[in-house]
């Protein structure tokens, strides 16, 4: 049966038709999806980790137990799962045990726009690269395969464009594999040195037989068509060089590391001119050039997605403009939801004008105008161990101007490492958990503070306000963010203090639980003095009336969820009816 997937959907598939027994994965944009794909198939254990570098970890318990399992994440998500990952690479694998990761080129929602490719050179792993959803179904199955034959984890790496786009997928059945039973050999699963310089050798041997394996897989296809040009591409950017090129010569590369060398030195004698269009790193491009193959260069960019245009650029190409350019749509700045629980604290914050070391997540938005609260955002859950720093660094004194804030997800991600962290260092900065009971900005998925499971199973609630007493923290205080009054007294309180403190808020997010949505707000015309002071909240439900100069209310989207009028000294907004 033919079925049209996205990319991520066909990923899920592939696991389930591969005979994957368990999945953990921390949820990530464009890699979310594949996880919440595969909770569907029952013969699949899947969870979210609270992290990556723990659902690699479980990945790896389940494999040395001898069933296939699967962790997927986005690019930034392997930096944290890079540990297990590089020892991995020692021990090798029991049941195959595939890594999927997706890149985000031009980072459409990431704070950098990392290539994955690096990771397998890195850490002397195969690495699989699709160019579309029945690809990606196949080099996922393929891959359990790899990772078994060699004894290896495989990464197959997956970017925004394929993740997101959709196209036919041959359904196929579950193959069943039998459990190969938990492996109990010490010199290969226990790496202290001695055992660990064996494994290394292996490795290096190991990464030979794949190149050699590469060379003669169906994995890279050559298709020979003018001898003018030859083009050696992999992924998504083999889709715009058939487009672009329907001339030139392609090998297509489905395993790009180790590189199928003998494959392009035979393909590079059928062409004049050899080139590699790749998106990012040049990383194809430098190891051909290090290994003494004739390329020509492009002037190629190191940043953002190609396209179809892009590589007809870069081949000196016409372009076709297209006449009905989007160039008049107005820009659409990130926003935090109407109704966002997070936006009353960061109203409170912008008030004080405290500097807010920020994380990643919904919370990120607080940093556009008008709110301006979020001074900083590097990595998830950094937000944390860089208050401590900016806190230790001025002896204390930035401590009293400035807050770490993190959401609920992102706080048992990474951020409560950097907590116990500043509670063992005495440290005296001001953590703000922004608690909304779900991880919002990926697409709602449960966590330890939620609740529920993966599969939408009770399971125990972690208490923000007990786990951070249990840690010693003196100072904990829960408040509503949409008592802002409350919050500037609290954040002014805590801030003060020469010690930790730690400030929850309480309220859930309007997608974790929409019985929070209320009757509508409205802006009494007569009572509105246009003060903007409404406005300053930059909730999208509110709108400013140029003509009258007064703010009004869009009531289709207002949640009710009554911050405004707290914010209001003229009593010009009011709720209608009652709840
Ligand atoms: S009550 Fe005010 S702040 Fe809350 S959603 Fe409605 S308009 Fe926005
Ligand atoms: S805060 Fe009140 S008075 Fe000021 S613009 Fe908004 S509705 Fe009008």
């Amino acid at each position: 049966m033919r079925k049209v997937l996205s990319g991520n959907e066909a990923i899920a598939r592939g696991a389930y038709e591969a005979g994957v027994k368990v999945v953990s994965s921390y949820p990530g944009t464009p890699s979310s999806e594949i996880t919440d794909f595969v909770k569907r198939y029952d013969d699949i254990y899947c969870e979210w980790a609270v992290n990556e570098k723990v659902a690699l970890e479980v990945a790896i318990g389940a494999s040395l137990a001898g069933r296939r399992s699967m962790t997927c994440m986005k690019h930034v998500g392997l930096n944290v799962a890079a540990d297990p990952l590089m020892t991995l690479s020692y021990t090798g694998v029991n049941g195959g045990l595939v890594i999927l990761v997706a890149d985000d080129p031009n980072m459409f929602s990431s704070q950098n726009e990392q290539d994955s490719r690096n990771y397998a050179r890195f850490a002397k792993v195969p690495l699989l690269e699709p160019s579309d959803s029945n690809e990606a179904k196949e080099f996922v199955k393929k891959a359990f395969e790899i990772s078994e034959k060699f004894c290896t984890p495989v990464i197959v790496r997956s970017v925004t464009r394929l993740s997101h786009s959709m196209s036919a997928v041959d359904l196929g059945e579950r193959v069943e594999t039998a459990s190969k039973g938990l492996e109990n050999n010490i010199p290969k699963w226990v790496m202290v040195p001695a055992n660990g310089r064996v494994r290394h050798v292996f490795v290096e041997e190991r990464l030979k037989e794949l190149q050699a394996f590469n060379s003669k897989s169906d994995l890279v296809a050559e298709e020979i068509n003018s001898n003018e040009i030859g083009i050696i591409t992999s992924g998504i950017p083999y889709q715009y060089v058939k487009e672009a090129l329907p001339e030139a010569s392609v090998l297509k590369l489905g395993m790009v590391w180790p590189l199928p060398l003998d494959k392009i030195v035979e393909f590079s004698k059928k062409v004049k001119k050899l080139y590699v269009v790749e998106e990012l790193d040049p990383i194809i491009e430098t190891e051909l050039l290090a290994q003494g193959v004739k390329l020509k260069k492009l002037k190629r960019p190191l940043t953002g997605e190609l396209s179809v245009d892009a590589v007809k650029k870069l081949f000196g190409l016409k372009v076709n403009r297209c006449k009905a350019a989007v160039k008049e749509l107005p820009n659409r700045p990130p926003n935090m939801c109407p109704g966002c629980s997070h936006r009353g604290m960061f109203y409170a914050i912008s008030k004080l004008k405290l500097f807010a070391a920020g994380d990643i997540g919904c919370y990120t938005l607080g940093l556009l105008p008008p709110l301006s609260a979020i001074n900083s955002t590097v990595c998830m859950g950094a937000s944390i161990s860089m208050a401590h720093g900016i806190d230790r660094a001025s002896g204390g004194e930035y401590a009293k101007k400035s807050v770490a804030v993190i959401g609920d997800s992102t706080f048992f991600h990474t951020g409560i490492n950097g907590l116990l962290n500043s509670v063992y260092n005495k440290g005296c900065s001001t953590v703000i958990i922004l608690d909304n009971r779900i991880t919002g900005m990926t697409g709602h998925q449960p966590n330890p503070g939620t609740g529920i499971t993966i599969k939408g199973e009770e399971s125990p609630r972690i208490n923000f306000e007990l786990l951070c007493r249990a840690f010693g923290i003196k100072n904990v205080v829960t408040v509503d963010p949409f008592d802002v009054d409350e919050c500037i007294r609290v954040l002014k309180e805590e801030t003060s203090k020469d010690e930790l403190s730690v400030i929850i808020t309480n309220r859930p997010c309007i997608f974790a639980d929409r019985t929070v949505i209320t009757n509508p707000y409205f802006i009494d015309e007569d009572k509105c003095t246009g003060c903007t002071a409404c406005t300053r909240l930059g909730c999208p439900a509110i709108a400013w009336d140029k003509k009258k100069k007064i703010a009004m209310i869009d009531e289709s989207l207002c949640t009710g969820c009554g911050l405004c009028p707290k914010v209001c000294r003229f009593d010009a907004i009011s709720q209608r009816g009652a709840k």
